[in-house]
């Protein structure tokens, strides 16, 4: 899912930041609200009425360089180009200022969705101070104490109102048997694994809306628990020897990579690794599923052939050395019953999820050791990232400017250092302001 991002802007003192800890609900967020107290990273995971939303906190991110009203109008720039909406937060008690003038003008710039909030009314006497914010010209002013906590129940409904909806995942049944589709280019051994895998057990005959006789998925129990196998039809039947199979086989690959969460990509370890083995791992990836590798055939290599393996994993399957892999022999069963656990691990790390918190303070530790390198008199900076979808994990890094393609992978790689990412790949995606 991805997850809409609200920006909290406004001077400082409004008491942005104790409003940002009302939405969240606890104690986290820094209460200062002092200018000079440098908080470059402060986004944080809300969930409100069932809906999961990213907080930008915006307090203090940039530095003193220029005047207050022009900062804060940049600031607020900065917040706006990131986020899905913005709840905009001035004092009521102090009345509409210059600084606020300047982030209603960027405001009015942008197209994105406004809720302001007038805050520190802890009392009647103070609400109609609140109503004089009508005159920003933003819509009405929700009157909220974010001390007390006063009003910001509907200050959240408003916010949500105008959030757009995280897109569900598309997913069949959730909560089923995990789906694997076992892949692979033809006579690698997929059949035999299958037939393997199934073993004398009772397969599951699993017809999908009763539109063929043949059994299109199989249930099956690997260490007691039931997995769902993808469109094992076409691995049952022998669809190889009719005319235009590998078109057919190449379809019938893309549809199962497509309805699978893990594929097992099979590779016949006897013979050399060919693009159409890279091209099918390829698919796995792009199609952003988690991914395990089985060298099949494995009684048929000798230690000759395994040292050239060895070689030509290093050259071709570098790219995919993420993925947990299992040698194997379909034939005689030799390590079958090894792949369940690289199939949980692959899936573990395909749905991990980072909270934003640990995802930003990883991202300072990466920023502080290793910044970007200054690009035309300027150094692109991270400002905050988030993990948008996890299945598979993509995160979004909100910077200051374009970072280097070999930055971007840098991180990519760090992130794979710090939390693991066994089997799935693992998106970067970054949203930079020009
Ligand atoms: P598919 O096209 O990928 O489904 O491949 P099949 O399962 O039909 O296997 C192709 C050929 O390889 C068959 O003759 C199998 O008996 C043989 N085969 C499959 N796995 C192994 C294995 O682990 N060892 C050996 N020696 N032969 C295997």
């Amino acid at each position: 899912m991805t997850k809409p991002v609200l920006a909290v802007v406004g001077r400082p003192n409004v008491g942005k930041s104790m409003l940002v800890n009302r939405i969240l609900g606890r104690r986290e967020a820094v209460v200062q609200d002092l200018p000079g107290v440098t908080r470059d990273r402060v986004s944080y995971d809300a969930t409100w009425n069932g809906r999961e939303f990213v907080v930008v906190d915006t307090g203090g991110w940039i530095s003193d360089a220029k005047g207050m009203a022009a900062r804060i109008a940049e600031q607020a720039e900065l917040a706006i180009d990131a986020s899905d909406a913005v709840l905009f937060v001035v004092d009521a008690t102090v009345g509409i200022t210059d600084e606020d003038e300047a982030v209603v003008r960027v405001l009015r710039q942008s197209k994105k969705p406004v809720i302001l909030a007038a805050n520190k009314v802890d009392d009647q006497r103070t609400e109609a101070e609140a109503s004089s914010m009508w005159n920003l010209g933003l819509g009405e002013p929700f009157g909220v104490s974010a001390l007390h906590g006063r009003g910001s129940g509907d200050l959240l409904d408003a916010v949500l109102a105008v959030l757009p909806d995280a897109p569900e995942r598309a997913e069949e049944e959730v909560g089923g048997p995990r789906r694997i589709a076992i892949v692979g280019k033809p006579n690698v051994g997929k059949s035999s694994l299958l037939n393997k895998l199934t073993g004398q057990q009772r397969s599951v005959v699993d017809n999908v809306a009763g539109t063929t006789v043949d059994p299109v998925d199989e249930l099956v129990e690997l260490g007691g628990e039931l997995y769902r196998f993808i469109d094992t039809a076409g691995l049952r039947k022998r669809v190889k020897e009719a005319s235009g199979h590998e078109y057919y086989a190449s379809l019938r690959t893309q549809g199962a990579i497509e309805r699978a969460e893990v594929c097992v990509v099979v590779l016949d370890a006897s013979e050399t690794i060919s693009d159409q083995d890279l091209k099918i791992l390829s698919m796995v990836e792009e199609a952003g599923k988690a991914l395990v590798i089985a060298y099949n055939k494995w009684d048929l290599t000798d230690e000759e052939r395994r040292r050239y393996l060895t070689r030509e994993i290093e050259q071709d399957i570098q790219a995919f050395k993420w993925a947990p892999s299992v040698n194997i022999s379909a034939l005689s069963g030799r390590n079958v019953d090894k792949l369940k656990k690289a199939i949980d691990d692959a899936l573990a790390g395909w749905e991990t999820r980072i909270t934003t918190g640990q995802l930003n303070s990883f991202l300072g530790r990466v920023a502080a050791s290793h910044p970007h390198p200054v690009r035309g008199g300027k150094q692109p900076r991270i400002l905050f990232g988030t993990e948008a979808q996890n299945c598979p994990p993509t995160f979004v890094l909100f910077t200051s400017g374009l970072l280097d393609p070999q930055y971007t992978r840098f991180v990519e790689r760090r992130l794979r250092e710090e939390f693991g990412f066994v089997g799935t790949p693992v998106r970067v995606e970054v949203k930079a302001r020009e």
